[in-house]
């Protein structure tokens, strides 16, 4: 069964529920509700005439008087009990002994009479009865009527309700098929660029953005995933095929010593370069999909990076420098072995993409501050720069600005900065680049102090 008729046979018996209980509760409190009814009419009636009743010269005025009037008929008698005005059908039947102020109740030919006289006197002690005669039978006429009116229009209420119901329905969800269809053709891999795009303020709305927005991060995700396989193919496809020509080469009865031991060598240059590749990759994946822990601890970071820049300065040449710029002490949660590999691998960045001149000295320095919400560590280089049109890119995994720069160093993989990146992810923290063509780059990491 669809919602729609789901939310359309929910109201229509919700509310013929109701219905039926209002009707219910009508029938039962009729009799009491006629009968006060009645009474109060009756008695308002009856006063109303008092007040309009005069006596002209010794006579009685009647012109004011209203002898039917809101279903009560009016009849006037001397005190000593002659009707002196008024009719009723069967009259002889009404002619019960007066009392004034009292309400009496009569059956007359099976229908209930309520009666109500008062008894009227005017100044020379001149006095007549009003009695008051009300029908219980023609105001339980009124409300039955109304009560088969209620009764008739009940079955047509609850059509316009189940079908009101369902229009509504099916207007509100009809973008939910849109948002089906779209998904399916999503998930069969039909076309991962379709979005719903549908517009308004309601929930449905709010869920179709949030579609799209995860249709764009699919999107996204799929094609990274397409190229980070081809990259990999790709990046391990040119070592093997040297492996193998140089293998099919020295495998040759010509091939002399020499050859062969160049090829060796030839060989294990490339056999490591795709041990490298395999090892970041395994770390990137470990990182990934959580199998590599991130062990927190209260770490000082001043000392973390001067430890680091110690070893690293026993490495570097004459032409290298290493700065620092460090508070005294500056504690962060951090993983203390993943934040080493980020700064190490930043600190060989500046190195590495430093200026080809002889007279050039190459600078990296490191600094850590803090502000009210988090831990900031900067690494600054005056080397080439990254053009602004790479900025973006370069932390894409195996993604190299360009050859001639990253020949510089025979461990370029273009996988560093996308590791870096993740592990300060992994940390809920940021990373961004500022960088100037033959000026240099700074990295800026922010690290949440909490
Ligand atoms: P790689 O192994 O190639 O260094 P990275 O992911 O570390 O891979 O860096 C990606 C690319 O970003 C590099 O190929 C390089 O061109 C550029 N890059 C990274 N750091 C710097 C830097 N400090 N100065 C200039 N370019 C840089």
């Amino acid at each position: 069964m669809t919602i729609k008729l789901k939310i359309a046979l929910y109201n229509t018996f919700l509310v013929s529920i109701i219905v039926g209980c209002v009707l219910v509760f009508m029938m039962s409190i009729s009799g009491t509700v006629i009968e006060s009814n009645t009474k109060n009419q009756l008695l308002s009636v009856v006063h109303d005439n008092v007040d309009e009743l005069e006596w002209k010269n010794g006579n009685i005025d009647t012109d004011d008087i209203d002898f039917y009037e809101n279903h009560v008929t009016t009849l006037i008698y001397s005190d000593d009990g002659y009707l002196l005005y008024g009719y009723i059908s069967n009259i002889e039947n009404f002619n019960t002994p007066l009392l004034h102020g009292e309400l009496t109740s009569i059956n007359v030919n099976g229908v209930d009479y309520l009666l109500y006289d008062y008894l009227v006197s005017d100044r020379k002690s001149d006095s007549v009865y009003i009695r008051g005669i009300a029908s219980v039978a023609e105001m339980s006429d009124m409300v039955e009527n109304l009560f088969f009116a209620t009764l008739i229009s009940m079955p047509l209420f609850i059509i316009f309700t189940g079908l009101g119901s369902y229009f509504i329905a099916k207007k509100s969800l009809k973008p939910l098929v849109k948002i089906i269809n779209t998904a399916q053709d999503i998930s069969h891999g039909d076309d991962l660029s379709k979005r719903l795009n549908i517009s308004g303020k309601d929930e449905i709305h709010q869920l179709s953005t949030t579609f799209d927005q995860m249709f764009a991060k699919l999107e996204t995700a799929f094609i990274s995933e397409k190229q980070f396989s081809s990259d990999v193919s790709h990046e391990l496809r040119t070592p093997t095929a040297v492996i193998l020509a140089e293998c099919e080469c020295n495998l040759l009865d010509s091939s002399t010593p020499q050859d062969k031991k160049e090829a060796l060598q030839t060989i294990q240059r490339q056999a490591k370069k795709m041990q490298q590749i395999i090892t970041a990759l395994l770390n990137l994946i470990r990182l990934d999909n959580g199998v590599q822990k991130i062990a927190k601890e209260n770490v000082d970071l001043s000392e973390l990076i001067s430890v680091v820049c110690e070893e690293h300065n026993i490495i570097i040449s004459e032409k290298q420098q290493l700065l620092t710029q460090l508070p005294h002490q500056l504690f962060a949660n951090v993983d203390y072995s993943l934040i080493i590999r980020v700064v190490s691998n930043l600190i060989e960045n500046g190195f590495n993409y430093n200026k080809q001149d002889v007279d050039h000295t190459s600078q990296v320095t490191l600094s850590l501050t803090e502000n009210q919400e988090n831990i900031i560590i900067t690494v600054t280089d005056n080397g080439i720069g990254i053009p602004p049109e790479h900025i973006d890119k370069i932390f894409r995994r195996f993604y190299q600005v360009d050859q001639s720069r990253t020949d510089r160093t025979t461990q370029s993989m273009g996988l560093g900065l996308s590791m870096v990146q993740q592990i300060i992810h992994l940390h809920n923290g940021t990373i961004t680049v500022d960088s100037t063509v033959n000026i240099g780059t700074t990295f800026i990491i922010t690290l949440p102090k909490n």
